[in-house]
């Protein structure tokens, strides 16, 4: 049977979704290869630092909203019937504040924290709060049921599927997108996936201007919050957020974060994560239960993560470099794991259509 070398480039939450998605197809020989793994912590690569959890932010009519709507049914699937993927349900709280209207985490969560959410009738329970039962700075409150992750048990699940499907794993570190087809035991890409996230700005081919880094710092801790829970910004900066979500399987409890434009600062700033803590355990003072003071958090890491921005959102498209053909998957800034799978499915189908198109394989799809 003819096949078709494929190359994934990037082994983050949606080069790793994508491969697992084209590993079904018949026909396709695939090698992922990424200068980053899962078991990796680094600065480059944005998918260990995640919470993660499905907090929808697309805008109606958008392509991210498409891919986080068609993520969540797969989410909920998984968190139902495979429970060793690290996923489990969360119930979540909102909470919107007219006064962050303008600022860039008032802007990030502008959907998620709308009453008519167009998420309202995806995700189940979802529920308008009462004044009486929002803190005294909240205008508007809602809740759902949610999921969330622990990307430490997540990622390698993905990567797990996708060896049990036949795709080979590398190292490797491109200088330009054209190098991809050098690490398939073929020798060429029929087809390049690029799923190289932040460093899209810099891999020689691809160079997107528009893409940048928006700095997000964290503490991961052992104490347990009983709830999922944001705000629509915080009164410390425009570019601060409070955000706290408890990873299945024992991963701990993320609180965030903050939201900086343009920052490529790798170190913890301590008087942020100070802030962090404060603000976490003001909104959610069952995280500290004997003291109700931020020492009696119980520290795992703290850690900072920068999401892959990019100005337009998300580009998933097909284009010929150099005179192959390239499909990009990059740019899902702070939405990667809850619109990985329908970012996946996407690429996918621009991969068949150029299978199609070039017929390439005539192999049965
Ligand atoms: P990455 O994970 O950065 O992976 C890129 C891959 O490409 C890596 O393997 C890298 O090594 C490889 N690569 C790049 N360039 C090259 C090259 N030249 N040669 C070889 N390999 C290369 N999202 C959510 O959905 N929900 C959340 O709750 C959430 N919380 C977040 C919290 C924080 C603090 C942060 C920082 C992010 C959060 N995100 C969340 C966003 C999410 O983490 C990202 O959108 C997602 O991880 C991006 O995945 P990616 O695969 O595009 O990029």
């Amino acid at each position: 049977m003819a096949t078709t070398s494929i190359v994934v480039v990037g082994a983050g939450v949606l080069g790793l979704s994508t491969a697992l998605v084209l590993s079904k197809h018949k026909g396709l020989d695939i090698t992922v290869v990424a200068k980053h793994m899962p078991g990796d912590f680094d600065i480059e690569y944005a998918s260990p630092w995640a919470g993660a959890n499905f907090f929808p932010v697309g805008a109606p009519g958008s392509d991210l909203q498409k891919f986080e709507k068609a993520t969540w049914g797969e989410l909920d699937r998984i968190c139902r019937e495979v429970p060793e993927a690290g996923i489990h349900f969360q119930e979540t709280k909102t909470y919107g504040r007219k006064k962050d209207a303008g600022t860039a985490v008032g802007q990030w969560f502008q959907e998620l924290v709308k009453e008519d959410a167009w998420f309202k009738d995806v995700v189940p329970n979802f529920r308008v709060l009462p004044k009486s039962e929002l803190p005294p700075d909240a205008e508007t409150g809602t809740t759902f049921t949610s999921v969330c992750m622990n990307v430490s048990v997540y990622l390698p699940w993905i990567l797990g599927q996708c060896v049990k499907n036949g795709v080979t794993i590398r190292r490797g570190i491109l200088s330009h997108i054209s190098e991809a087809g050098s690490y398939h035991s073929s020798g060429k890409a029929d087809i390049t996936l690029n799923c190289t996230g932040l460093l899209a700005s810099k891999l020689g081919g691809v160079m997107d201007a528009s893409v940048y880094p928006g700095r997000g710092q964290i503490v991961v801790v052992r104490n347990e919050p009983g709830v999922m829970v944001t705000v629509s910004g915080t009164d410390d900066g425009d570019e601060e957020a409070t955000y706290i979500m408890q990873r299945a399987v024992g991963g701990g409890t993320v609180l965030g974060g903050c939201l900086q434009h343009g920052s490529w600062e790798s170190q913890p700033d301590p008087n942020l994560a100070q802030r962090i803590m404060q603000r976490s355990i003001d909104l959610c003072p069952s995280l500290v239960p004997k003291t109700g003071k931020v020492t009696e958090l119980s520290i795992i890491r703290h850690g900072v993560g920068l999401r892959p921005m990019r100005k337009g959102g998300p580009r998933v498209e097909k284009e010929k470099i150099d005179g192959n053909w390239i499909v990009h998957n990059y740019g899902h800034a702070g939405y990667g794991y809850q619109s990985g799978w329908g970012s996946a499915w996407e690429a996918e189908k621009l991969v068949l259509e150029i299978l199609k198109q070039e017929s390439v394989v005539k192999a049965k799809l």
